[in-house]
């Protein structure tokens, strides 16, 4: 050792002794000088940093731990069991699992046009079990009719904790829906006809009261609204097999006329759903050959309402029937 760091050593050794015995009386000092303060958090200022150092990283580490296993719950499937909703019609399945610690969390669609915006409509499902499958019956009405259009569904969901839902890699929280009020009246292959098909084209001493839609017999009828059955009955001469059906949440009936004997499947009274059967194409009562004579009035059949030209809402309704 050189003379000068002999002295430097000594030096570092004097300010250390000296500093320990005002440590001591820094920290209260009731003992004496003795005993510096071990372990506990009362100590002075040399030996804090001593003492909570171990600490602070253990700390940290579990604290990093808890927030990795408390994460928010995850949506691990969600899809809709039909792409296409229609108005009183059958509702749209929203299936869907979610995975959590919690055993329930609180879960929320949203309906948004295709396009954006603000939800159109917030359904809230409620408290539901994570885990297992769960399933919702979607039927565009929650909050009031949602006009037809596109739309985007979304699941969201939150934990007693208010912690939001995370996706996994495979699943979506978003489904396309579209929804319609009415769809057309049948379920196959059709064409409009010529003139002749036509509302108000002349016939025997009247006018065409509807739009005739030629299509092979047995071509299945289904009710273009959900509605209640009003008439079912047999004309002879005219009609053939017919039923009329009143529209649910509107002023329109509807009149499907020369339908196959022994097809109708509905009755008066009964509620239908849209897009449910009624029968099927035939040639009964007043006609050539096989075809649906298709009526649509405004206010009820013969009991008020009139007769309004059916075309223009069968080529919309073609468009996503
Ligand atoms: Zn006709």
């Amino acid at each position: 050792m050189t003379a000068v760091r002999r002295l430097a050593f000594l030096l570092t050794a004097t300010l250390v002794v000296a500093a320990l015995p005002s440590t001591a009386l820094a920290s209260g000092g009731e003992g004496g000088a003795a005993a510096p303060p071990a372990g506990g958090g009362g100590g002075g200022a040399l030996y804090a940093p001593h003492v909570r150092g171990p600490a602070k990283p253990k700390h940290h580490k579990r604290r990093r731990r808890h927030r990795k296993r408390g994460r928010g719950p995850l949506l691990a499937s969600f899809r809709l069991t039909s792409a296409r909703l229609f108005l009183f019609g059958r509702p749209a399945g929203v299936r869907f699992r979610i995975d959590s610690r919690s055993r329930t969390v609180n879960v929320r669609l949203y309906l948004r046009r295709a396009g954006g915006g603000k939800p159109v409509s917030t359904i809230r499902l409620g408290a539901r079990r994570t885990g297992v499958g769960q399933s919702y019956l979607l039927t565009g009405r929650e909050n009031g009719v949602v006009p037809q259009g596109s739309y985007v569904l979304r699941i969201a969901a939150r934990d007693a904790r208010g912690r939001g839902l995370r996706r996994s890699a495979s699943s979506s929280s978003v489904a396309e829906l579209g929804f319609f009020h009415h769809r057309f009246p049948l379920a196959g292959p059709f064409s409009y006809g010529g003139p002749d098909a036509r509302f108000g084209a002349r016939r025997k001493g009247h006018r065409h009261q509807g739009q005739d839609l030629m299509a092979a017999s047995g071509t299945a009828i289904v009710a273009p609204r959900g509605g209640t059955i009003t008439t079912v009955a047999y004309q002879r001469g005219g009609a053939g097999n017919y039923a009329v059906l009143d529209g649910a949440g509107e002023t329109r009936d509807y009149v499907f006329m020369h339908m196959k004997t022994g097809t109708v499947v509905v009755h008066e009274g009964q509620h239908v759903r849209t897009g449910q059967r009624i029968g099927e194409v035939g040639a009964t009562g007043d006609a050539e050959g096989p075809h649906l004579h298709f009526e649509v009035w405004a206010g009820p059949w013969y009991a008020g309402g009139h007769p309004i030209d059916p075309l223009p809402l069968l080529r919309a309704w073609d468009r996503w029937s």
